[in-house]
């Protein structure tokens, strides 16, 4: 070889061992993420609840009947808890809120253990459970107790039967939380100042008339079982009211929905009777080849810790399906950024997003409501963050029972006014439903025009009149 030759070919080797060490060029389809972006792999976890409960340790809090034992149930126990912790002028306004609303209040040491003491005003837990004197409106006109009609649609007490195969029933009227924006204030928790409660006791007279209701009916496949809250039946009803149903030729699914995981996960954890009656049924379903599943109820991220993920790991090894139905309120979850962290939250969990609800149109929250366009604009963010299968559908439960239609499918919706109309016509064929956006979020003409009956029937013929018109011209 000549020394050219020599000098070529070691410039070749150089090539060859330059080309094996390069790596492959990737092509990045998207900018790499923030590490900010992935913080719903971050769930809570240490003992922080030790603020609150400092002589509490960690196997007596993961104890249910610890949990339910130290529920803050009413006024007194609340604020002997907090007091000395929370603001003084924060106690004061909660004392006054006791006494301004529908539902009873009612937390678990689990949620009391995670509000932010330090400003509880604006804590999307403390908001969703505690009332504040100070952050309540007085209601929209439009707004009724049972705005869903759940009661006019039910032909035996409990149990409401709306859609064609589908009925809801009410097995009990209590549940380890109340929760202020309850849709089911008429009936759940103990009577208020403001409300006098209809009753909806566990009583297995009452169950055997829903049941035969359900027997009669052959297009009737599933059914949910709620109240009140699953969590709060016994072991031996839970798997009573499974078997009773699972044994009916015509039900093909039932759901338990029980807020229970998002508020208290620890019974998962520690009440076997329990779980072993759910898991019980569940077996049972699939040995029928029916769906048996829990639908429960995430607000906020904040709500998911370590202590959920081990709840739901127990489930998901028992090959249970979660899924979630969430409220979207004012200033607990009203945001594209919160509402993304808590469907990627729940995906890492296992738990299905499901529903998120535009708030009903009950009374004495109206602080909570949002309008349907904030709505309408936090499902276009969300959507297109992870999967469709995990993505939940933003739906408006129609106000006088049309069920549950997509948010984006009103016929028609008056941004000023605050009147959406939705049609439902496979539910109730002809008939209109209105929404009504919060008064705060209005003009003060509009607010005044609200106050007087007149205007209210103009505004609400005119939403109508409009949708009718719309129609014609399609
Ligand atoms: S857990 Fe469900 S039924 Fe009970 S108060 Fe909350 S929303 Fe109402």
């Amino acid at each position: 070889m000549t020394s050219s030759q020599d000098l070529a070919a070691s410039e070749a080797e150089k090539n060859i061992v330059k080309a094996k060490a390069a790596p492959p060029e990737v092509r990045h389809a998207r900018a790499p993420v923030s590490a900010d972006s992935l913080k719903h792999r971050e769930l809570r976890d240490g003992e922080w609840w030790r603020r609150l409960y400092p002589d509490v340790g960690e196997e007596e809090f993961l104890s249910h009947v610890w949990q339910m034992r130290n529920s803050a149930y009413g006024e007194e126990k609340l604020v002997d808890l907090i007091q000395g912790i929370a603001p003084d002028d924060f106690i004061e306004d909660l004392k006054k809120g006791f006494h301004l609303v529908p539902m009873a209040v009612r937390v678990t040491p689990y949620l009391l253990g995670l509000i932010d003491w330090d400003n509880p005003w604006e804590d999307p837990i403390r908001r969703q459970f505690i009332p504040l004197a100070s952050q309540l409106y007085p209601d929209h006109p439009m707004l009724t107790l049972d705005s869903l009609h759940e009661q006019k649609d039910a032909p035996v007490e409990g149990l409401t039967h709306r859609y064609q195969d589908k009925a809801l029933f009410l097995v009990m009227d209590t549940c380890p939380v109340y929760c202020r924006f309850c849709t089911r204030s008429y009936a759940i928790g103990v009577d208020t100042d403001t409300v006098e409660k209809v009753n909806l006791r566990v009583d297995p007279k009452r169950w055997e008339k829903a049941f035969e209701y359900i027997e009669s009916r052959p297009e009737l496949e599933d059914i949910v079982i709620s109240g009140g809250d699953t969590y709060n039946l016994p072991a031996k009803h839970v798997r009573a009211i499974g078997e009773r149903l699972l044994n009916m030729k015509n039900i093909r699914r039932i759901r338990f929905a029980t807020k229970g995981i998002a508020v208290m996960p620890m019974k998962v954890l520690s009440d076997d009777k329990w779980l072993d009656a759910i898991t019980d049924v569940l077996n049972l379903g699939r040995k029928l080849h029916k769906e048996v599943c829990i639908h429960t109820h995430f607000n906020t991220p904040n709500e998911i810790t370590e202590i959920t993920r081990r709840a739901m790991n127990v489930l998901f090894e028992r090959g249970m399906t979660v899924r979630n139905q969430c409220v979207l309120q004012n200033g607990v979850n009203d945001s594209a950024e919160t509402m993304t962290l808590l469907t990627k939250r729940l995906s890492e969990i296992n738990v299905q997003p499901y529903y998120v609800y535009q708030h009903d149109m009950v009374q004495g929250v109206e602080d909570l409501r949002t309008t349907v366009q904030a709505n309408i604009d936090i499902e276009k963010m969300v959507r297109g963050v992870t999967a469709g299968f995990n993505t939940a559908v933003h739906v408006v439960d129609a106000p006088g029972g049309g069920g549950k239609r997509d948010v984006h499918s009103f016929d028609y919706y008056n941004r000023e006014t605050g009147v959406s109309v939705y049609t439902a016509p496979s539910v109730k064929p002809g008939a209109f439903f209105l929404y009504f956006d919060p008064l705060r979020e209005l003009s003060d003409e509009i607010q005044a025009a609200w106050m007087d009956p007149k205007k209210q029937k103009e505004m609400c013929d005119q939403a109508i009149a409009e949708t009718m018109r719309l129609r014609q011209n399609r």
